[in-house]
Parts: structure tokens; sequence; C-alpha cells
């Protein structure tokens, strides 16, 4: 595993490429990856721009602090949850993205339109049921509808995905947010026709076997 130090840096590089890149607005957002005894995360509030690794606060499984003097994210029990329910998970990536965020004010899963969302997410996103910010009941609908997911759109405010390591959650977030675009576009043009959740799990399936390096 990845000295502590070095997991800190990796998770302010990505959220500053994140922030350059638009996924994350201000001080929004939330970044976390797994290491032994609990998990590192950004702090509350405070400007990516200007983060030192030691900013950067170690929780433990609970969400009780290790190693840190600042605030802990207001997600961090979002995080804990989704850390303790997934063992396979070692990276938690949530951000405020435009398409996104407008999708899941909808309330309702982000329908799989194309060949690449069933292939990434394996058909529909889902939405989780809305709860106020940082609350144990927002950690509670969004673990609950993430499931074995890798992506969870909050309702009325955001997404979320998870990842192996970070770079795939952050990675996640963008195809969460591009799917999230394509949507609004078909919607502006008639809707377009959505694949079947069958359809989407075959070619999810078929090209997890045919499609990249052997
Ligand atoms: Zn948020």
């Amino acid at each position: 595993m990845m000295d502590e130090t070095e997991l800190r840096k990796e998770i302010i590089k990505t959220a500053l490429d994140m922030h350059r890149s638009g996924l994350v607005q201000g001080t929004g957002g939330n970044f976390s990856v797994r290491c032994a005894g609990g998990f590192i995360i950004t702090p509350s509030g405070m400007d990516y721009a200007l983060l030192a690794p030691e900013d950067l606060p170690k929780l433990s499984p609970d969400c009780e602090l290790i190693e840190g003097t600042r605030t802990p994210s207001i997600e961090s029990a979002l995080h804990a949850a989704v850390y303790r329910m997934r063992p396979d998970v070692n990276a938690v990536a949530h951000t405020h993205s435009l398409y996104a965020t407008a999708a899941s004010a909808l309330r309702r899963p982000l329908p799989c339109l194309t060949d690449n969302q069933a292939v990434m997410f394996g058909g529909d996103i889902p939405t989780a049921r809305h709860a106020p910010i940082g609350t144990p009941a927002l950690a509670e609908n969004v673990s609950a509808a993430l499931a074995g997911g890798a992506a969870v759109l909050m309702a009325n405010h955001g997404a979320l995905c998870v990842g192996k390591d970070l770079r795939q959650a952050a990675d996640r977030c963008c195809m969460l947010e591009l799917f999230a675009k394509i949507f609004f576009t078909a919607a502006s043009a008639g809707g377009g026709t959505a694949l079947s959740s069958e359809e989407a799990a075959e070619e999810a399936a078929d090209i997890a076997a045919r499609y990249g390096q052997k």
C-alpha cells in the first residue's frame, strides 16, 4: 500500500485536476482513499489549491479522528459507510458536477442511453433518496442505492463514484458527468431510447471479455 503522505498528495492532485476540469467548484465535493486502519479524506471547506498533505485527516472505519488537526469533510460518515459495506472499494469521490447534479434533481435513475454507459456502469445509474447534507440518513440512503455498483446520484445534491483506486473513482465521475450530459442532450431532442437492463448487462459482459489488452 502507498505511503500515507503519498496518498494525501494523490488526493490533493486529483481534487485539483477535477477542479480544473470543472467537475468540482469552489470547496465543494470530497475525496477519500482507504488506508491501513481507516481512510484519509479531504478536510471540510478548505481551498483545494492551498492544501498541504497534513491538512488531510485520517479517520477510523467508524469515523473517529486518528490523525490530523483539520475538521474532516462533512460527508465523512458517507465515505465511511461505503468502505464498511464494500471491501472491494479503495477510493470514493463525490462531486456537484453540473449535469449529474441536474439529473439528481429528477429523482429517478439516469437511463442507460449508450453502449458506453452499459459497459462502464452496467446500465442505469440509481438515484439515492434525498436527505440533508452530511447526515446519517444521507450516508444510509446513498450507500443503500450504491449497493454493488460503481456510481450513484444523490437526489438534489450531486454524484458519488467509487473505485479500486482514486484514479478509477475520479474517471468514473468524469464519465458519469458525460452520460448525464448525453441524457440532457437526448432529452432536448425527444429523449431517445434507453437500453433495457438485460441489453446493458449482456453488453457489459461481452465487452469485458473482448475489449482492451489481454
Ligand atoms: Zn456534496
